[in-house]
């Protein structure tokens, strides 16, 4: 059986980049639905006795977009931070890149995080339809961006999945509408890198 994750902080403490109303559907209704759904799937299966990233590597069909889309939603959820003190009016970012093996890579590979960012963005912006954007590590430790459709996580390409931005329009339609590459740009302001530089 696997459960819902709690969000490690309050439905509002990600605006003005992602609205409470937006983390209401996209935890507590999305989310809910693919640990629910999975749960059902895999009662008396082999399933039943695996890790989540094991799951994602195994199976094909419903259970692994259903696991799939719990995988990265963790992932995705577990890596942002409160964009602003709690109880504080809204103020810029508080959350700088952490310096760090991971942020040493980043500018070794593209020159500087702005470069990264640009890059990792424009990926999410040209992935047709749904699906995530991931920063990954391979074996040797350098860094790949690859665009992964509808419920797929780079796991499957045998990557160590870091930062991701969820690119369903469920993700941002609510405050966004059609405007993904916004969406996207804002995100920086609540990635917590100490979160991503601790997946490294
Ligand atoms: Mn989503």
């Amino acid at each position: 059986m696997f459960n819902l994750i709690q969000l490690p902080y309050s439905v509002e403490a990600l605006e003005p980049v992602i609205s409470a109303r937006t983390l209401e559907f996209h935890h507590g209704k999305h989310l809910k639905g693919y640990v629910d759904n999975l749960n059902k799937l895999i009662t008396g299966t082999p399933f039943e006795e695996m890790p989540l990233e094991e799951i994602v590597r195994k199976s094909d069909g419903a259970v692994f977009n259903n696991a799939g889309q719990i995988l990265n939603h963790n992932m995705y959820f577990e890596q942002f931070a409160p964009s602003h003190p709690v109880g504080e009016p809204v103020e810029p970012p508080v959350h700088e890149p952490v310096e760090g093996p991971l942020m040493l890579q980043i500018k070794k590979q593209w020159g500087s995080l702005e470069a990264f960012q640009s890059e990792f963005v424009a990926k999410g912006v040209g992935l047709f339809g749904s699906g995530w954007v991931w920063l990954s590590a391979k074996e040797d430790g350098s860094l790949v961006i690859t665009q992964e459709p509808g419920a797929s996580n780079p796991v499957v390409k045998v990557l160590k999945p870091l930062l991701t931005f969820d690119v369903w329009e469920h993700a941002y339609y609510l405050d966004y509408q059609n405007r993904r590459a916004d969406h996207l740009s804002a995100l920086w302001k609540i990635v917590n890198w100490e979160i991503v530089e601790g997946r490294y």
